[in-house]
């Protein structure tokens, strides 16, 4: 029996609640079609910051590096610095362990209406490939004299070939194996330098892939058709602050941020690779059992896939949709099933579902 071992980091906020009830559904999952997830809860995040004065222990990236998978709520609290997680704990763990790609797939599940209205679930199925190590969030740059007349700021894009070129084979070979049409989603038309190298090497790729067809498309074009054309797109492939900003789009069109699940993979597997819902720690409405866990539960999918155990990924994918189908929502989707409700049901569901028994 195969086993694999989970770093379950809670992170803070909702994080508490709902990488906890997407465990759940996983361990069954798992029970189901016969191996073990061995998972281990660490409670690092802003919440720890405030006591240790950082996201994770010194030694937090060695404990990662241990495990098969982390799986990752989310982290942030609204008295800590918005700027620290991404510096201190998310953009720390995905260039340490080489995660550069970021997997954010967007569809319609059944018994949700997307707020837009004309369009059915075979309009919205896709997935945006984030470029997620470098290019805008570097964070190289500085201020200079900033309270002065004189003041000045610059952030410096770094965009490397090695580093283009890795993340354009992986969304290539993700479109052979879905409808065989890639987007490139840019801006080089006025960043010419940086983005316009970036088209250039994603369209030498492209001639390597003759099967699938390439196209190239501006973000603010991009994002009209998001609402427009949601059938437009088949795979995605963007820059780091490109994909962040267009997978928010593409939760609202699902129906919710609540539901889009994510991950950072290392494809060759030399580090773990981490599995997070693309929203935040939503504190606002944390502790009171309704956060929507359908995102981590999403991204628990992702992460089953990733260590080998498809036909257990594409059965937690089935009873997420059965959950939805029937009405279970909770507050965010419109109704008032509870998080521990949705993974309940998904429990149930996986118990039911004939197939990949
Ligand atoms: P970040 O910058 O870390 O992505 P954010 O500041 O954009 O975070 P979120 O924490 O994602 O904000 O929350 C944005 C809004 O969406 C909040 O009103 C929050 O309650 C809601 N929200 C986010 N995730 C969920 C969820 N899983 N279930 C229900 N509501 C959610």
């Amino acid at each position: 029996m195969n086993t694999y071992r989970i770093a379950a980091v809670h992170g803070d906020g909702i994080g508490h609640e709902i990488v906890p009830a997407g465990m759940k559904v996983l361990h069954a999952a798992a029970q189901k079609h016969g191996f073990t997830l061995e998972s281990e809860t660490f409670l690092w995040g802003a919440g720890y910051y405030q006591e240790h004065g950082d996201f994770l222990p010194e030694n937090g990236l060695e404990i990662m590096k241990s495990f098969d998978a982390v799986y990752f709520g989310a982290v942030g609290l609204p008295e800590v610095d918005d700027t620290l997680p991404f510096k201190l704990f998310t953009n720390l763990v995905r260039t340490a362990f080489k995660q550069y790609v970021n997997y954010r797939p967007v569809k319609l599940f059944d018994g949700i209406e997307s707020p837009l209205r004309s369009k059915t679930q075979s309009d919205i199925d896709f997935v945006i490939i984030r470029e997620n190590n470098e290019g805008e969030f570097v964070q190289t740059g500085r201020q200079l004299y900033p309270d002065n007349p004189e003041g000045m700021a610059c952030d410096t894009t770094i965009m490397t070939r090695a580093g283009i070129e890795r993340v354009a084979h992986y969304a290539f070979k993700l479109a052979q194996k879905r409808r065989k049409s890639l987007t490139n989603v840019t801006k080089s038309n006025t960043l010419i330098h940086t983005l316009a190298y970036w088209d250039r090497i994603i369209a030498e790729v492209a001639e390597q892939y003759p099967d699938v067809a390439y196209k190239k498309m501006y973000v603010d074009a991009a994002s009209a058709n998001f609402v427009l054309h949601p059938e437009y797109f088949d795979v995605i492939l963007t820059t780091n602050m490109i994909g962040d900003i267009l997978s928010d789009l593409g939760g609202a069109i699902m129906g919710s941020l609540g539901l889009g699940g994510s991950g950072n993979l290392n494809p060759e597997g030399t580090f773990p690779s981490m599995f997070e819902p693309i929203h935040g720690s939503a504190p606002d409405i944390a502790g009171l059992n309704i956060a929507n866990p359908v995102g981590q539960i999403w991204s628990g999918a992702i992460m089953l896939e990733h260590l080998g155990e498809t036909a257990a990924a594409q059965d937690v994918m089935y009873a997420i949709n059965q959950v939805t189908a029937s009405g279970n929502l909770t507050k965010d989707m419109g109704g008032n099933a509870t998080t521990d409700d949705i993974a309940n049901r998904a429990i149930d569901a996986l118990a039911v579902n004939p197939v990949n028994a």
